[in-house]
C-alpha cells in the first residue's frame, strides 16, 4: 500500500495502527445510517431486590447489529458516537423506546418495574436533555418515577453546578438517578453527598473477586455503608455467582445486577421472567 501511493506518503508502517483507524472509519461510517436502517434493539437485564426477591427494574442495553458485520459491542462503538455527536440521537431513540417497552409491559398486565437508562457524558451536557426525557415521557405515557439515569463519576465531576441543576430539574420531576460504575471514578464522600441521586452501582471490578478478596470485601462494605449514611440505595453490578450474592446479601446490599441471576436479553424474554419470577414472600412482609 506504501508503494502505490509513491514516495514520502509513509515514513514507516504500523500495520496495528493502520488497521485500527480503518476499523474506526468503516464503523463510523456504518454508524450513519445505523439508525435509519433499524439496526440497533435494547437488551433488558434485571435487577433483583436482595431483601424481597423481586425484580425491582430493569435496565436498557444497547445493541447493534450490522448486516454484514454482526454484532458490535457498545465498548466499541458508543465511544465514536460520543466523539462524533452521534450519541445525541441514538440516545433519544434509546430513551423513546425504553419508555415506550415499560409501558407495553404494563399494558400486557406486568407489575410496573423501574427502566434505567444509560446516559452517556456529551448527553448529560446536551442543554435538550430534559426536553429530550420529557417528549420520551410524554409520547409513551410513562410515569416518570419509573424512569432512572443511569450516569458515571466522570461525567457528574465534570461540572458539578451543571450537574447539580440538571439533577434537582430530573427530581423535580420525579425522574430517579443513579451513579453507574462507582468506586473506579475519583467522586470524594464530600462531593457526592451534594448531588441528589438515589442509588451507588457498585463497579463490576469491585464484584468480579468477592467473596476471596478481603481487599474487595472491605472496600464494597464500605460503599455498601456510605450509601446507607446518605440514605442511597446500592447495588452491586456484575454478580455471576451464588457465593457473591450471598455475600451481598450478608452485607445488606439492597439489589443485585449480573449473570447470576439473569443475562441482558429480549423485551420478549424479560417479560417472560417478570411473570415467571416465583418471588418469595419475607415474613416480615406477610
Ligand atoms: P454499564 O451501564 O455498566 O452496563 C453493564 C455492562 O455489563 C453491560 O455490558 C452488561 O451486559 C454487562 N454485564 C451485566 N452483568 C454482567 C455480569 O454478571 N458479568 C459480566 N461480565 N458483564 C455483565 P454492555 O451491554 O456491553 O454495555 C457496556 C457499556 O456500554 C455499559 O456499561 C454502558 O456504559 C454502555 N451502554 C450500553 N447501552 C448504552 C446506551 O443505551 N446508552 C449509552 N450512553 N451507553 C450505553
Ligand atoms: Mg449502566
Ligand atoms: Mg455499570
Ligand atoms: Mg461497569
Amino acid at each position: 500500500l506504501s508503494k502505490e501511493k509513491g514516495k514520502n506518503t509513509y515514513e514507516f508502517y504500523v500495520p496495528g495502527m493502520q488497521s485500527l483507524s480503518n476499523e474506526r472509519l468503516v464503523l463510523e461510517a456504518a454508524l450513519r445510517n445505523a439508525l435509519v436502517n433499524n439496526e440497533f434493539v435494547l437488551n433488558y437485564q434485571a435487577k433483583l431486590d436482595l431483601k424481597t426477591n423481586r425484580i425491582t427494574g430493569v435496565e436498557a442495553l444497547l445493541r447493534w447489529t450490522h448486516p454484514e458485520m454482526g454484532e458490535i459491542s457498545p465498548q466499541q462503538f458508543i465511544p465514536l458516537c460520543e466523539e462524533n455527536g452521534s450519541i445525541i440521537p441514538i440516545g433519544r431513540w434509546v430513551l423513546e423506546t425504553a419508555c415506550r417497552q415499560n409501558v407495553e409491559w404494563q399494558r400486557q398486565g406486568l407489575p410496573p418495574v423501574k427502566m434505567a437508562v444509560n446516559v452517556s457524558a456529551r448527553q448529560f451536557s446536551d442543554p435538550d436533555l430534559l426536553q429530550h426525557i420529557h417528549d420520551a415521557l410524554d409520547k409513551s405515557g410513562m410515569d416518570p418515577k419509573l424512569l432512572e439515569l443511569e450516569l458515571t463519576e466522570s461525567m457528574v465531576m465534570l461540572n458539578p453546578d451543571h450537574t447539580i441543576r440538571t439533577l434537582t430539574q430530573l427530581r423535580e420531576i420525579g425522574v430517579r438517578t443513579a451513579l453507574d460504575d462507582f468506586g473506579v471514578g475519583y467522586s470524594s464522600l464530600a462531593q457526592i453527598k451534594g448531588f441528589p441521586i438515589d442509588t451507588l452501582k457498585v463497579d463490576r471490578s469491585f464484584i468480579r473477586n468477592l467473596p476471596e478478596s478481603d481487599h474487595d470485601r472491605a472496600i464494597t462494605e464500605a460503599i455498601i455503608n456510605m450509601a446507607r449514611t446518605l440514605s442511597l440505595t446500592v447495588i452491586a453490578e456484575g454478580v455471576e455467582t451464588e457465593a457473591q450474592e450471598a455475600f451481598l446479601r450478608g452485607v445488606s446490599c439492597d439489589e443485585s445486577q449480573g449473570f447470576y441471576f439473569s443475562r441482558p436479553s429480549t423485551a420478549k424474554a424479560f417479560s417472560d421472567l417478570l411473570r415467571n419470577h416465583g418471588v418469595i414472600i419475607s415474613p416480615d412482609e406477610v
